[in-house]
């Protein structure tokens, strides 16, 4: 198939495109390199049926597409703050212009949504059928706002044009390719450990979150898209073992073999409190099982960033969200 992947040099998107190319496609990844970064789809570039294009996917291009994966958006918490207007358009129009391709190629699409659609849960676990308690003008707005009015056009897209598309709302995911100076949770604390620097906890460190490893979300991605019966609906991806913010700076320190201590730094606004997904449908429509667990992911995500420590960030300056 022609599969077109926005976002495709970022953190997901790039494990995505060499999934893709594993199972025989041919692969169009568009990305502005906004917050991708063109090592992450350095080892893909020699493979025949791989083509990267430097473009906004806000801008009208041409292309040719059986499916659309559209996963561009900058998406930690540091990304989107810091670009939060191009965060708005690229889940606005860039899906609207996504959308308009779907439907005009008649592609199958794939909105990728996230847990912070939810916002700051009152429920919890979050089933899909949850529809979450947003704070509309705050700093985190620019991203769950904007997921959520792209999860609208893609509703309206279903319903209006009879499209074959589907939301996929992604919950904190780690490994390979993530960005190490985006200041999310899990490559602060590995940059932090594998460098013996204190690790920042923000608040006391009692927020939960639940992690999934890069593969298992990729692979919930392709079944979302490819497996039929599945237009129209929206999925939680995720895994679903919470552990709290100290649980899991302690359990990087041990495996990392670290000296590092904890410092606690002040809470960011509008941090979520909980979060953890509900996946009995995933796991119902879809078959979607989780496949490697937390400690063995995080190992193999520490081996990640030892062998790229070209790419790790000076954590004397440790990457905080500005509040
Ligand atoms: N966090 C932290 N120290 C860090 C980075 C993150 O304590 O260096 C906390 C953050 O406040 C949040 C959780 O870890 O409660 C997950 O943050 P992340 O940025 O990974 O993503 P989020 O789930 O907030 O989108």
């Amino acid at each position: 198939m022609k599969v077109v992947v926005t976002g495709g040099a970022g953190f997901i998107g790039s494990n995505l495109c060499a999934r893709l190319l594993d199972e025989g496609h041919n692969v169009l990844c568009v990305d502005n390199l906004l917050t991708g970064s063109e090592q992450n789809i350095s080892p893909l570039r020699g493979h025949p049926q791989f083509t990267f294009l430097h473009h906004d996917v806000t801008q009208p291009f041409s292309f040719e597409a059986d499916a659309i994966f559209h996963m561009a958006s900058p998406a930690s918490p540091v990304g989107y703050m810091e670009h939060p207007i191009e965060t708005i358009l690229v889940n606005s129009q860039g899906t609207y212009q996504m959308l308009e391709q779907a439907r005009k190629q008649k592609a199958m699409f794939l909105f990728s949504s996230t847990s912070e659609a939810y916002g700051d849960p009152l429920v919890h676990p979050q089933r899909e059928d949850y529809w979450g308690n947003v704070n509309p003008i705050g700093p985190r707005a620019c991203y769950d706002e904007s997921k959520r009015l792209g999860e609208t056009l893609t509703m309206e897209f279903c319903r209006q044009y009879g499209i074959n598309a589907r939301i996929v709302r992604i919950f904190n995911t780690y490994g390979p390719n993530s960005q190490t100076d985006d200041g999310r949770m899990i490559p602060n604390f590995i940059t932090q450990a594998l460098q013996n620097e204190p690790l920042t906890v923000y608040g006391d460190g009692n927020k939960t979150r639940s992690i999934c490893y890069v593969n298992d979300l990729v692979e919930g991605l392709m079944l979302a898209i490819f497996q039929p019966h599945t237009a129209g609906e929206v999925f939680n991806l995720g895994n679903t073992e919470e552990r709290t913010v100290l649980e899991f700076a302690h359990m990087i320190i041990r495996l990392c073999n670290s000296s590092s201590s904890i410092i606690f730094e002040p809470s960011r606004i509008d941090d979520p409190e909980r979060r953890r997904p509900d996946i009995s449908k995933v796991q119902k429509v879809l078959g979607w099982q989780l496949k490697i667990n937390m400690e063995e992911g995080l190992r193999q995500t520490i081996e990640w960033f030892r062998s790229h420590s070209n790419r790790l960030s000076d954590v004397s300056e440790p990457v905080r969200t500005s509040n």
